[in-house]
């Protein structure tokens, strides 16, 4: 199969339609993807706009994941798209992956560490790629998850109690939008099976003060309880390395 029918058959789920899901949904439609689910709680407020690309003055009290979809929509009609008006927590994140069908990627746009951690773990388990991005500050990060790789709980181990948040530490509206659309880079590279042994378990990690981009291959960890539960991938073009 071609990238490109890959791409369009492709299931894209993006949980949190911020400031890394609204740049990462866009990238995605732009590449020509053409399936999506959009999973957010929260209603578009004024203060989202400068950031939260999709959005306008005129959708500000409507639900983002409803925005979004309206706004892809707008943009590409033949686009299929659900939007689930609600918070993924993280102890239905394995539930959640669970039923997704097997031509599925996750991409975690939520700024919730431990919803990234669940993610991760769900992902593994079920055999579905996640790819989870962060940005805080001028920095933004990103890495494509999958077995046999390193995962986000190689790097990480576990959330930490006082992380900084976007609202306590702010984030430049420019490094949030990069961090999005290097996600959904990322995600395009899985549909390709050349591209997505070089694309996962590879940490990028930008600093846009010192202009510096970095690509990290931390090695997985021993005893990552993660990986140790890791089923075989379920996306077709990851099957043979799996
Ligand atoms: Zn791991």
């Amino acid at each position: 199969m071609t990238v490109s029918a890959q791409l369009q058959r492709t299931h894209f789920v993006v949980v949190g339609a911020g400031g890394l899901g609204c740049p990462a949904l866009l990238g995605l439609s732009a590449a020509g993807a053409r399936r999506f689910t959009i999973v957010d709680p929260d209603v578009v407020e004024t203060s989202n706009l400068q950031r939260q690309v999709l959005y306008s003055v005129a959708q500000v009290g409507r639900a983002k994941a409803d925005a979004a979809a309206w706004a892809l929509r707008q943009r590409i009609p033949a686009i299929e798209v659900d939007a689930i008006v609600r918070a993924l927590r993280p102890a239905d994140a394995s539930a959640f992956v669970a039923a997704l069908p097997p031509e599925s990627i996750v991409l975690e746009c939520t700024d919730a560490p431990a919803l990234k951690f669940a993610l991760n773990d769900a992902g593994l388990e079920h055999g579905t790629p996640v790819v989870i991005g962060a940005a805080l500050g001028l920095r933004g990060q990103c890495i494509a998850v999958r077995r046999g790789v390193a995962c986000y709980r190689c790097i990480y181990e576990s959330a930490p109690q006082d992380l900084p948040t976007c609202e306590s530490a702010g984030v430049l509206g420019v490094a949030v939008g990069l961090a999005g659309f290097v996600m959904a880079s990322a995600a395009v590279s899985l549909c390709d099976p050349q591209q997505a042994a070089e694309t996962t378990g590879a940490l990028l990690a930008f600093e846009l003060g010192a202009g510096s981009m970095q690509t990290l291959r931390p090695r997985p960890r021993e005893r990552c309880p993660a990986c140790a539960a890791a089923q075989p991938s379920r996306f077709p073009p990851l099957q043979a390395s799996a």
